[in-house]
């Protein structure tokens, strides 16, 4: 039995998501206290109880504390199950993450899985469903774990009601590494909008085109039908091995200009300090090379939750990760992972 403090560094959702996802691929029952103890909100919101349950399902799993707002959940599971799940939010709460905390068990299950998610597809603060599609499913196919990905409705913040399949197969973990990058990136602007005048989508078109230099065709606006409003701005960065995802979401009182600046600026950021691992996915590719026994990849600085999800990967695996800064590019961290 693992003991986790839930408050432990950034004190977000993440600790619990991959303590769930790691309970499950070694077995390993856990208790954790001051879940979410760093958010203004602590404990348990729908998306992290929604992950919870979906947890306890794929791995017919013993479970204590599971309600709205607990900050303490004692998790035993039993045995791995692959096969069909739907999972539904009931808000607009991040789907792709609570496909994230499963997504490492079903990888290890004998057997194919789907699973059906119901809920928010691009949320603030969450992976969107195309950086799943476009940066992160590849990497994992490059380290032998397949994710098939099929959107079928957008869903955005409140109203929520997208719904997407995910496929997964039984992985056959290789090491991967992610040092380098072509040069200049290929680029592709994808502007969302469902229920939101074109205008808005013209504006972050063209504040992408001066920002960025890009040209009329690589960026492409899309009316979409969803439950509720939305507007998400994606720019992806093709950088040969790999492909990176910036996005901001639109909201109320946010100009159209400003969204698209948030988006030239991180994209700008990944530029100048010539890494092909921008922050979430570095968040991302942790769990999966620590699964596959090694990798590394460049980046920029670590972020709290990067180093905090480390320190939890390496209370349940026998793994141990490095991060330093390359002294011959200045801003250009190497982060790497070897069995201990
Ligand atoms: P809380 O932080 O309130 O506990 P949470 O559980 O939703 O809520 P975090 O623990 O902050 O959130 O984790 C959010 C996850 O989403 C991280 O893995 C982060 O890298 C990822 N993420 C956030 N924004 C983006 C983005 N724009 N693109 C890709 N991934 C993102």
């Amino acid at each position: 039995m693992l003991y986790l403090d839930g408050s432990l560094g950034e004190g977000g959702g993440q600790v619990l998501r991959t303590a769930l996802g790691l309970s499950l691929v070694t077995g390993t029952a856990f208790v954790i206290e001051k879940i979410r103890a760093g958010r203004e909100q602590p404990g348990l919101k729908r998306q992290h109880l929604t992950a919870v349950l979906a947890a306890a399902e794929v791995g017919s799993a013993q479970v204590e504390g599971a309600t709205l707002g607990s900050m303490r959940l004692a998790f035993k599971p039993k045995a791995l199950r692959a096969g069909d799940y739907r999972f539904a939010i009931g808000t607009a709460g991040s789907t792709t993450l609570v496909l994230q905390t499963i997504l490492p068990a079903l990888l290890a299950a004998d057997g194919p899985s789907t699973v059906e998610l119901v809920g928010g597809t691009h949320n603030p603060m969450a992976p969107p469903f195309d950086f799943l599609q476009h940066a992160f499913a590849p990497v994992l196919h490059r380290m032998g774990a397949s994710l098939g990905l099929q959107l079928r409705t957008h869903g955005f913040y409140p109203a929520g009601g997208g719904q997407w399949r995910a496929t997964i197969a039984k992985a056959a973990w290789t090491p991967c590494e992610l040092l380098t990058r072509q040069e200049k990136p290929q680029f592709r602007a994808r502007i969302v909008l469902a229920k939101i005048p074109q205008h808005v989508g013209e504006r972050e078109a063209a504040t992408l085109r001066a920002r960025l230099g890009l040209r009329g065709d690589e960026v492409t606006i899309e009316e979409v039908a969803s439950v509720g409003p939305g507007n998400v701005v994606m720019l992806r960065l093709g950088f040969g091995a790999v492909t990176e995802v910036v996005s901001a979401l639109g909201e109320r009182s946010v100009r159209a200009e400003d969204v698209a600046a948030q988006v030239a600026d991180e994209a700008g950021t990944l530029l100048a300090a010539n890494v092909p691992v921008g922050e979430h996915l570095a968040d991302q590719l942790l769990i999966p090379m620590a699964l596959a026994g090694g990798g590394a990849f460049r980046t920029l600085p670590p972020s709290r939750h990067t180093t905090t999800n480390a320190q939890v990967i390496e209370q349940f695996l026998p793994v141990l990760f490095t991060m330093r800064e390359d002294q011959r590019q200045p801003g250009s961290w190497v982060v790497s992972v070897r069995p201990r």
